[in-house]
């Protein structure tokens, strides 16, 4: 069965003229959807039960079901974890920062990236999600916002998943997070993240949307990036680096990298020192993210001194950085953590 979110207003318009409605019952069923929330058809009072009943045959509300929720003790981040139609996990992770609601979104199953710090990267790419699979990670959480009287303000796709080896997908997802007649979220609030897959770079470029773009780097070369992101041998640094220039340039915006400090693989002073020349001259932010450690990786988080020096390193380089400490570690916030243990147990049940 086809979910609701997949309609636009006049295909939904169309389903209704066949079954003999009057038309405008459509904008009644996405208010209700979208304004108020509501995730079932008995609970849109003024549509008749007959409608109520045909709905329900023809459409879902919710392709995807909350398996898990968990919240870290500061209440800053929740973290979700969704069971989709086949049994498969993803999870996303609220994250709230002063009027900041914003939403790390899934974009598939696993990763093929297969990062070396990644909980997501252990088990590979085990498919993609739909766009209507992206878009309900957004909408449910808006929903239990909904119940406080907040809403999702921001969204970035950066937990499981490449989002541009789902290209197709992430960008119609895009779209309808931007429906005014659904959730109406900026583009300019909307952040995609990726490894660096060129041509989806350059096509992204192409789309001429106001949606921002991250490239996550870790690694100062490329020798170095293809041992911590095995998915980089693809493509060579120089062809992603000048992607993201050209990005910059058309979409008259700053480049963001980011650069997950990890102890005593890319943090010392010389790839410092070899990161502000790789990325001199160019109108860019250095986020720095200090490795949140993964269970069953032996990876560790540098001292706090070596990423101050790293920072200094970057910024008499004439590089703006900024440091984003990872919420929510009481709650397996690394992406793709919460799914692993899931799995981990169901397997161990199972088994
Ligand atoms: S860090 Fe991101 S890109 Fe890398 S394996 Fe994890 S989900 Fe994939």
């Amino acid at each position: 069965m086809q979910s609701l979110h997949n309609l636009s207003l006049e295909e939904l318009m169309q389903f209704l003229s066949k079954e003999g409605e009057r038309p405008f019952r459509a904008k009644q069923i996405f208010h209700w959807i979208y304004e108020c929330k509501v995730d079932h058809w008995e609970k849109m009072t003024d549509l008749s039960k007959n409608l109520r009943f045909r709905l329900k045959e023809n459409f879902l509300i919710s392709s995807i079901s909350q398996r898990n929720i968990q919240e870290s003790k500061d209440e800053e981040t929740t973290k979700f974890l969704w069971e989709l139609s086949d049994g498969k996990l993803v999870e996303s992770v609220l994250i709230c920062s002063e009027k900041r609601r914003t939403v790390c979104v899934s974009s598939q199953v696993g990763c093929p990236a297969r990062c070396a710090f990644c909980a997501s990267g252990q088990e590979g790419l085990m498919r993609n999600l739909t766009a209507v699979e992206i878009f309900e990670q957004v909408y449910q959480i808006d929903k239990f916002l909904h119940l406080k009287g907040e809403r999702v303000s921001h969204v970035v796709f950066m937990g499981m998943g490449e989002p541009f080896e789902n290209y197709d997908n992430v960008l119609k997802a895009v779209y309808l997070l931007h429906d005014t007649l659904r959730l109406n979220l900026s583009q300019r609030r909307i952040t995609v993240s990726t490894v660096g897959v060129v041509e989806g770079i350059r096509r992204f470029t192409n789309e001429n949307l106001q949606v921002n773009l991250v490239l996550s780097l870790h690694a100062p070369n490329q020798h170095l990036r293809k041992k911590i992101i095995p998915y980089a041998r693809k493509y060579s640094l120089e062809d992603i680096i000048e992607a993201m220039v050209l990005f910059a340039k058309k979409s008259k915006r700053n480049i963001t990298y980011e650069y997950t400090l990890i102890k005593g693989i890319n943090d010392l002073p010389q790839h410092a020192e070899e990161l502000g020349s790789l990325l001199k001259e160019q109108p860019c932010t250095v986020n720095l993210i200090p490795y949140n450690p993964v269970p069953g990786l032996r990876l560790q988080r540098p001292e706090k001194e070596m990423i101050e020096n790293f920072r200094h390193i970057l910024s008499s380089c004439g590089i703006v950085t900024t440091w984003r400490y990872t919420k929510g570690k009481d709650i397996a916030a690394a992406c793709g953590q919460l799914a692993l243990q899931e799995r981990k147990h169901v397997d161990f049940v199972a088994s």
